[in-house]
């Protein structure tokens, strides 16, 4: 073999930055700020003041390597801490301030965070992490001087105050690609939180999947809303992909209700919108009930929805009130998300709405890069047929091969990671996610989809949310129970929602039982609580029949 002779250019994150400060700088990055008012600059300015943040850390006795936390919403201020911590060398290390406190000073204290900037929503929280005991030296608050309030926060500085200070002449530097970008911990739904470390070159190696055309198919056309956090799993990678690809970004900031998305969505002319089942439920019931037309008001086009499953419902509201297409894709933290994302094939082009309805319900085909199989349980790969239903191994120059600070690697020898996922591929390679492996239903040796029965339900025009969870049962061990909430204003029986669901999945999927709640159980990612659910039915029995 011979060498290449092309230039070993690093990959690093900071060419991100600097692609989109000199050649898309007047695209805009808009946000809705905690202090109110919209604020709006452009990538330009986001490269300068990245450098003005990293000449500022570099004064603060920031060295590369450290980790420095945030808390905060999506907004400029934590786009700029994304290019100025990664861009020095530092490690970015975003906390999600919905896991429980314990678990924040959990992470904080393994992840070694030296510094913390966060917004005013969290000030209560920080002061409370003031008090516990935690490797934190330094607090920022993420405001200008007249916006901060009266706290208890020893050395509290100013964003404002701590980079304005700074000339923003500031050159990155060049290191090794495999060189540790940024952090996220794993919601930890069992046990504790894990770190998932990752590098400068996985970063902007996902980002071109992201931008690819069958992956997210971010470009300068768009205008992309990122309902999906920053604090989960980088906001799937749309940071670095919107400067990649000079997107304008639009960044909701805390408020993530119906009203203020929809309203966001109107006047920014958003085309590309990414985020969580819930809260397009939440922006769906905000339509319906202020009676909007989203169709003649928007400019939506496309609606990318991932971290669970996108129910039919949804996708077809979407279709038929917005006139938007639902993308669905599948990822997870380990993966830096994104794994498969469901864009037609030239195949397709004839489909019925009701046919590409269909496919849509599927988690999509692999993008470039992400090597998957699903197999049984002694390891043989099943085949695409999309039936057989296996657990998902994945691996690929994006997904991790060892947790922040555990000794042991979590790949098999030929380098898979075990997603933990149950899914079936079909004959065109369409993934289709049918549950986790221990929410799975083990019926009389058969396995029943917890997923397509909630999908099912929530095709009721009086559910709001659905979930299935297997009880124990005497003869077949485990049955599925459907626990229900319903809209504000409807209501429904237990009858009605089993005849409803008759036909639409096989008769011995069933549930044995329908329970009506108030609310469900979610994770700090928004995803339903299968655990808490189990622990709350725990001496649940259905009823004999
Ligand atoms: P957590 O910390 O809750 O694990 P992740 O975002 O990493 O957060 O969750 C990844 C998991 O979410 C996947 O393993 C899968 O079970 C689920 N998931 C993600 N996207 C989808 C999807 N489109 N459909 C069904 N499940 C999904």
């Amino acid at each position: 073999m011979i060498k290449g002779l092309m230039q070993d250019r690093p990959l690093l994150v900071s060419t991100l930055i600097e692609h989109a400060a000199r050649w898309h700088a007047q695209a805009e990055i808009v946000s809705r700020t905690c202090e109110g008012p919209i604020h709006r600059c452009t990538w330009g300015d986001i490269d300068r003041r990245a450098r003005q943040a990293a000449e500022a850390l570099t004064a603060l006795g920031v060295r590369p390597g450290d980790r420095v936390a945030t808390l905060a919403w999506n907004g400029y201020r934590h786009l700029e801490l994304y290019y100025g911590v990664s861009g020095m060398g530092a490690v970015l290390h975003t906390v999600n301030p919905r896991l429980f406190p314990e678990q924040i000073e959990y992470i904080i204290n393994h992840a070694g965070d030296r510094i913390l900037f966060f917004d005013l929503s969290f000030v209560p929280l920080v002061e409370r992490l003031v008090r516990a005991k935690t490797p934190l030296e330094r607090y920022v608050l993420l405001t200008d001087r007249e916006h901060r309030p009266p706290c208890d926060i020893p050395g509290l500085i100013c964003h404002e105050d701590l980079i304005g200070a700074q000339p923003g002449d500031y050159r990155w530097p060049q290191f090794d690609e495999n060189t540790a970008s940024s952090l996220c911990y794993t919601s930890g739904t069992t046990g504790n939180p894990k770190g998932v470390l990752y590098s400068h070159r996985s970063s902007v190696l996902h980002s071109w999947a992201v931008c690819a055309a069958d992956g997210l198919a971010v470009s300068a056309h768009e205008t992309a809303l990122l309902v999906v956090p920053m604090f989960h799993v980088n906001a799937w990678g749309m940071p670095y992909a919107g400067a990649m690809s000079g997107a304008r970004l639009v960044l909701p900031g805390p408020a993530l209700d119906g009203r203020s998305l929809y309203e966001l969505m109107r006047d920014e002319r958003v085309t590309l919108a990414l985020g969580v089942p819930t809260v397009w439920l939440m922006l769906l019931q905000h339509v319906d009930g202020a009676g909007l037309r989203p169709a003649d008001e928007l400019c939506l086009t496309r609606v990318v929805i991932g971290g669970s499953s996108a129910p039919r419902a949804i996708s077809e509201r979407f279709a038929t009130t917005f006139g938007a297409f639902v993308v669905h894709a599948w990822g997870m933290t380990e993966m830096s998300p994104v794994g498969t994302v469901c864009n037609l094939l030239p195949k397709h082009a004839g489909c019925t709405a009701e046919e590409r309805l269909t496919i849509q319900e599927k988690q999509g085909r692999p993008v470039y890069g992400v090597d998957l199989k699903i197999v049984d349980d002694d390891g043989v790969s099943l085949a695409h047929d999309g039936k057989a239903a296996g657990h998902l191994l994945v691996r690929g120059p994006w997904i991790t091969g060892g947790y922040y600070r555990e000794e042991a690697g979590c790949v098999d020898e030929a380098g898979f990671f075990d997603t933990g996922d149950v899914a079936t591929i079909d004959s065109d390679g369409y993934l289709q996610i049918t549950d986790r492996a221990k929410d799975v239903i083990k019926s009389g040796g058969e396995w029943i989809s917890s997923i397509a029965l909630e999908n099912a339900a929530i095709g009721h025009p009086a559910v709001a949310e659905a979930a299935v969870i297997a009880v124990e049962h005497e003869k077949w061990q485990e049955r599925p129970l459907l626990i229900v909430v319903c809209r504000p204003g409807s209501t429904l029986d237990r009858e009605t929602m089993l005849a409803f669901l008759k036909g639409r999945v096989a008769d011995w999927w069933l549930p044995d039982d329908v329970v009506f709640v108030d609310e469900l159980p979610h994770t700090a990612t928004g995803k339903l609580h299968k655990l808490r659910l189990r622990q709350m039915f725990r001496d649940y029995r259905p009823p004999p029949g």
